[in-house]
């Protein structure tokens, strides 16, 4: 393979690397990127976009069941629902392939090489690509680094056999009849969810005395009152300890130090995930560490020099919207313009049932941070739309600052809120007031209303409560 020099090497085509590669691409850098997986990274191949397929399939076969059972809209029957999975995950399998093809097509257009394999640095500004065919040299002037995040394995539950990772519980022949789930935060809940509404009998191992700690009380009671009616059981401050048994049971310590065994077929690790640190040869780097994290500054420059790195690599929150804002913004800052990351608001939604949103800070964030603030919370339950939703539980709630009522942050739960992060995230962009939420014509009748509604509310001057 001939050696190549480029202006700006990506390393990694996750949602960092492919949008910097992209943007960079537009703006006439001559780039090169490299992965030895297909375009999208974690999150198109194994991640985001197959999750949220699974997720979507089984709600659907869940709602047929509840309306073969008479638990649906009155008036709403069916006759017994069958779940073909293999052709579920085929199904899930082809949209992961119309987008890799997608994001092949968006470098392709936007003059990006892609190269196949896997990089290595000889020294900051060269690596060395193993690829199918060979070896290759690659010298580029700017570099970034987009390796991305892999599962935490735990020491007493090594990955094999009956124990999986996310990866691999996206691709089952079926779902598990007894699956055990450590681990209850962002993708044990979500999965955790789905295989229950899948037909699995669903065990939730979580080490806190509560799933889904990253958000407040609040909004996680309507999920775990939702999985209470799944019949989704959950352990909280409980340690996985191993696999026991003739059969392999799942070993779980209690809190009360007291041992119990769950019987399960398969057992799915999901304690979270940590940056990909090894095997792109950082020793032969000088870069800064911020714990487990590449350090960067505000540019994403690390210690060196023409040396970038974006996404999970560097930091929380390790999701997919934020790695592509940061290639953005580096491929810019590439291509001479002046850019920081100075963004307000980064949306985290949960896809569970219902849904998480949670943009900005929470009132215990705020309060921490010795803020006064003003609240404002609309219950689902007044809502219209919720109600011809045949899903009326949640909320959403607004936090402002009490003195000139800036927002500062706002959450919803509940059924399909996930659409609403677009509203809540533009508003703490803009620099949205109280007033400003409240005076906006929301359109009739939607869950969006709710957020007007709240932030009347903190108003003292809520219509529908
Ligand atoms: P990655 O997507 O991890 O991409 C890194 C790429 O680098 C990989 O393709 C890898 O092959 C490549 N690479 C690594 N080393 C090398 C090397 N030496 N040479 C060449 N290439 C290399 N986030 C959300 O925002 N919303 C969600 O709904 C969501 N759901 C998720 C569900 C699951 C099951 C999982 C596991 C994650 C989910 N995430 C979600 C998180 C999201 O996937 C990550 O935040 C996102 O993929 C990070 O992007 P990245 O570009 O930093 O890295
Ligand atoms: P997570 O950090 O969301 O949750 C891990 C959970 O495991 C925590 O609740 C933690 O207390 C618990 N835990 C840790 N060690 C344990 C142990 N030994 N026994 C029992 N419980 C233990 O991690 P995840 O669910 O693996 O997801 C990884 C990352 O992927 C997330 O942090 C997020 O950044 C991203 N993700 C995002 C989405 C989304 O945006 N909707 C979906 C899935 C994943």
């Amino acid at each position: 393979m001939a050696d190549m020099t480029c202006q700006l090497l990506v390393i990694g085509a996750g949602p960092g690397g492919y949008v910097a590669a992209i943007r960079a691409g537009q703006l006439g850098v001559d780039t090169v990127i490299v992965d030895d997986r297909k375009p999208g990274g974690t999150c198109l191949n194994i991640g985001c976009i197959p999750s949220k397929a699974l997720i979507h399939a089984a709600d659907e076969y869940f709602l047929l069941r509840e309306a073969a059972g008479g638990r649906a809209i009155p008036g709403v029957t069916a006759g017994a629902p069958a779940l073909d999975w293999p052709r579920v995950v085929d199904w899930k399998d082809g949209i992961v392939n119309r987008l890799n093809n997608g994001v092949t097509g968006l470098l392709k257009r936007a003059r990006v090489k892609l190269v196949a394999g896997r990089a290595r640095f000889l020294d900051g500004k060269t690596v060395e690509v193993d690829g199918e065919t060979g070896n290759q040299r690659i010298t580029a002037e700017s570099v970034v680094i987009a390796t991305g995040s892999v599962p935490v394995e735990l020491p007493m539950l090594p990955f094999g056999g009956k124990v999986i990772s996310s990866e691999e519980a996206l691709s089952l022949d079926a779902p598990p009849a007894r699956l055990a789930l450590v681990g209850g935060g962002y993708i044990g809940v979500e999965l955790g969810t789905a295989f229950a509404k899948a037909g699995s009998a669903v065990t939730i191992v979580e080490a806190t005395d509560r799933i889904l700690p990253l958000y407040d009380a609040d909004l996680v009671r309507p999920v775990a009152a939702r999985l209470e009616t799944l019949g989704v059981e959950i352990l909280t401050g409980a340690k996985a300890k191993g696999l026991a048994g003739e059969d392999r049971d799942l070993l779980v310590e209690a809190v009360d130090g007291s041992e119990r065994r769950i019987g399960a077929d398969i057992v799915l690790v999901t304690v979270g995930r940590r940056p990909l640190t090894e095997g792109w040869g950082r020793e032969e780097l000088v870069l800064d560490m911020d714990g487990a994290f590449v350090r960067v500054d505000e540019q994403c420059r690390t210690a060196m020099r023409g040396v970038y790195a974006i996404g999970d690599l560097v930091g929380e929150p390790m999701l997919a919207h934020k790695a592509m804002a940061q290639g953005e913004m580096v491929a810019e800052i590439v291509a001479g313009e002046r850019r920081a990351f100075d963004k307000r608001a980064i949306p985290a939604v949960c896809f569970t049932d219902p849904e998480i949103v949670s943009v900005g800070l929470s009132p215990e964030a705020a309060k921490a941070q010795g803020i006064a603030v003003k609240l404002g919370s609309f219950p689902f339950q007044a809502n219209g739309r919720a109600m011809t939703l045949h899903r009326d539980d949640g909320f959403v709630r607004v936090v402002a600052r009490a003195d000139d009522h800036l927002v500062l942050g706002i959450q919803a739960v509940g059924a399909g809120v996930a659409e609403l992060a677009a509203a809540f995230s533009l508003a703490l962009e803009m620099g949205a007031c109280l007033e400003d939420v409240a005076g906006t014509v929301h359109a009739h009748p939607t869950q969006g209303e709710a957020f007007q509604e709240a932030a009347m509310r903190a108003l003292g001057h809520a219509l529908h409560v």
